[in-house]
């Protein structure tokens, strides 16, 4: 594990082809930057890990064919959202979100897909460890990550990742 400043506009510029080819020629894969994004700290192959994980997620998500839109921006600190019992501390973040419009994911499932071994998938396509390694990367590097879904319409993972300001 090696933790380096990194700014998530060119960590996700960089893997820009690789996530292209990943999705395939039914799903139309958008990255919307924010502007001047905050600097994070984190170890820049666990971020790839994060962002692959989830993009092949939506993928499978939408074996028809649909949308993946990657969204970043900073939420300072006064924005910080409330999430109901889980607390989300009040200091500022570098926020990625992965929207799809797949399949959803019903409310007993959403309870366990942190969970190691935990698929939905068949057997050879999911390995159920996807989302709990990614879980495991974003505590490590002080983030959270949420998980907002609808039956039929889609899901929305958001990964806040607190803001690097380097001592003087
Ligand atoms: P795997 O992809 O190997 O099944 P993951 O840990 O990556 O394992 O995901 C666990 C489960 O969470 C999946 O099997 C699926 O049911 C659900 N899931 C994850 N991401 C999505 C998504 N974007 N849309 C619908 N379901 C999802
Ligand atoms: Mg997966």
């Amino acid at each position: 594990l090696r933790a380096e400043v990194l700014n998530l506009t060119d960590v996700l510029a960089d893997l820009r082809m690789l996530l292209t080819r990943l999705v395939g020629n039914e799903v139309k894969l958008s990255i919307d930057h924010g502007r001047d994004l905050w600097q994070i700290n984190a170890d820049i192959g666990q971020l790839e890990q994060v962002i692959v994980n989830l993009a092949a997620n939506a993928r499978d998500a939408m074996p028809d064919g649909g949308e993946i839109l990657i969204r970043t921006r900073n939420v300072p600190a006064e924005e910080t959202p409330a999430f109901g019992y889980r607390e989300l501390p009040s200091i500022d973040y570098a926020l990625i979100e992965f929207e799809d419009t797949g399949s959803g994911i019903p409310q007993d499932v959403k309870e366990k897909i942190f969970e190691p071994f935990f698929t939905t998938k068949d057997v050879g396509k999911g390995t159920g460890l996807g989302l709990s390694t990614v879980y495991g990367i974003i505590k490590q590097s002080g983030g959270s990550i949420f998980c907002d879904s609808e039956v039929g319409k889609g899901t929305v993972f958001r990964i806040f990742l607190p803001r690097y300001v380097p001592k003087v």
